[in-house]
């Protein structure tokens, strides 16, 4: 089987030098990224080897010397409950080997892959906080497709009901305004601040928008993220700093057409010195971040670098635009409302938006707006709609609006956000104690409806320390075959879970239960 340590390594035999595969360049040396080099201190401490260029080096050896179980034992753990898991799935395995004909792996969407088991599992419904695969097998669900619907499942969540009731009864695409577009915009100003909106389909879309605006209305070539980032399917968002000086993909699929050091600089998240070692030539026309560091284990800001960064970002002329597609629930004003995080430029979104119904939104102020629709009417016809890169044929469409609006106005409110915050601090403050009462180095933290198990005991707040989190090498593979085994779908390939409305207190105490089984375990206090 496929470790997910194998799936993330990069190849050993690269250095900084430059390399490549076939035409493309997927590595160099340029100064597109920031020349400070990284803090590994923290990272070290619990994985002392750790290298950027062997993710595997990442794994928390440290912590055996505090009673965790030997890497090897949790990896002969992860195979058994793995098999045991796959076992229960023969009408999966038919119907993924059948589905190879006709799709890439036997499936339509590749997140549908993202499991990388051997046998990917097929589902039959699902429906509030709960899903049923084609075996006849029940789980409660924590991962919601990777976030979009954990407002849950089906007609539970009054914005998928609404969608489903707007698409038979007004239709999809009317290719005209509605009057419920002008209420989802109003209501997403009140939420997360700018005062202006489009509609997307996708994260990745509205991601892709929102570069483009920016460098239409600085007339600046660069973008600039900070390392170990994801922001979707976008080909200038996809790159990292193997080390500083050096930037990289990725991975060596040939599949990009621009050079890998054109259109963006990268910088050190959590560092204010290297971000202005990336803006202070003036070609920086966005940069785009996360509130909270979310996608390679959770690295949370540091006292005041929002506001470092605002100001850096004011002094060089750069746009500032935060993408709430992972933070959302934070807060029912998402993360910039929990952080009280303000003053930024353009906001963007997808997936638990409009409740997992199709659907993104990329938010801006009114002086980007005017220039905007000022550029829009200079360039003429050819710069409108898809040519402007302003939008495609379904934005805007009905069932998409309504599911927005009804997000808005019923589900991201602060009376239903209390009580699934208190849950969601119940499972948090759960999982504390059981690590307490095995005496296991570790950690649980919570961002809103969003919980996370750390295999290390420290905050953290960088991407390097936040993959020593993660432990892939043996506790991340354990950990998620028991879960999975145990009936309870955490999200693939992070150590993240979600809590939704629909989660009953049963449901909750059936995860704690499982989860105090799995830490007495790893902790080698109970047999596996
Ligand atoms: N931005 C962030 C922060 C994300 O986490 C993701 C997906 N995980 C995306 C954008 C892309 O979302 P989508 O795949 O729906 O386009």
């Amino acid at each position: 089987m496929t470790t997910f340590t194998e799936l993330f390594e990069i190849p050993a035999n690269t250095t900084n030098e430059e390399s490549s595969r076939g035409n493309s360049v997927f590595r160099k040396p340029s100064s597109m990224a920031s020349n400070k080099p990284f803090d590994y201190s923290r990272a070290r401490k619990w994985a002392p080897n750790a290298d950027f260029n062997d993710i595997a080096s990442f794994y928390p050896s440290e912590l055996e010397k505090q009673g965790v179980l030997p890497q090897e034992q949790l990896l002969a753990l992860n195979d058994k409950y793995m098999e045991l898991w796959l076992a229960k799935m023969p009408t999966s395995k038919k119907m993924q080997e059948a589905g190879k004909k006709n799709m890439l792996f036997g499936i339509f969407g590749t997140y549908q892959k993202d499991w990388e088991t051997p046998i990917l599992p097929f589902a039959e419904n699902c429906l509030g906080g709960k899903l049923w695969d084609v075996d006849g097998n029940e789980y409660i669900d924590f991962q919601f497709g990777d976030t979009p619907s954990m407002f849950g499942h089906g007609p539970e969540n009054p914005a998928v009901k609404a969608a489903a009731d707007s698409l038979m009864n007004v239709g999809i695409n009317p290719m005209m305004g509605t009057e419920e577009q002008a209420i989802a915009a109003q209501e997403l100003e009140r939420h997360f601040q700018l005062p202006v909106w489009m509609h997307a389909l996708t994260a990745s879309d509205s991601n892709r928008y929102l570069l483009s605006i920016a460098r239409c209305v600085t007339g600046r070539p660069n973008i600039a993220i900070p390392n170990f980032t994801y922001h979707g399917t976008i080909d200038e968002t996809q790159k990292m700093m193997p080390e500083a000086g050096v930037i990289s993909r990725y991975h060596e699929m040939p599949q990009y057409h621009a050079d890998v050091d054109k259109g963006t600089k990268i910088f050190v998240w959590n560092d204010l010195e290297s971000l202005e070692e990336c803006l202070k030539d003036g070609s920086v026309a966005v940069v785009m971040m996360e509130p909270v560091m979310s996608n390679f284990g959770w690295a949370w800001p540091e006292d005041g670098w929002h506001q470092g960064v605002r100001e850096l970002t004011r002094k060089y002329g750069t746009l500032l635009c935060y993408d709430e597609t992972h933070t959302l629930g934070h807060a029912w004003n998402g993360s910039v409302g929990a952080q009280n995080i303000t003053g930024f430029d353009m906001w963007s979104c997808g997936k638990a938006i409009s409740s997992g119904i199709p659907g993104a939104v990329f938010g801006m102020s009114r002086e980007i707006a005017d220039a905007v629709e000022k550029w829009q009417h200079e360039a003429g016809f050819f710069a409108g709609a898809g040519l402007g890169f302003l939008g495609n044929a379904l934005t805007g469409n009905t069932m998409s609006t309504t599911a927005l609006r009804v997000t808005m106005q019923e589900v991201m409110t602060p009376e239903v956000f209390t009580p699934l915050l208190n849950k969601a601090e119940h499972v948090r403050k759960g999982m504390e104690d059981i690590f307490i009462k095995y005496k296991a180095p570790f950690r649980s933290e919570s961002m809103g409806n969003r919980l996370c198990f750390h295999f290390i005991p420290d905050k953290c707040h960088d991407p390097l320390t936040g993959l020593t989190q993660i432990a892939f090498g043996g506790l991340f593979e354990f950990a998620h075959a028991y879960l999975w085994y145990h009936g309870l779908l955490l999200m693939p390939f992070f150590n993240m879970f979600l809590i939704c409305p629909q989660h009953t207190q049963a449901d909750l105490e059936k995860f704690l239960q499982v989860f105090d089984d799995m830490i007495a375990i790893i902790m080698g206090q109970k047999e596996g």
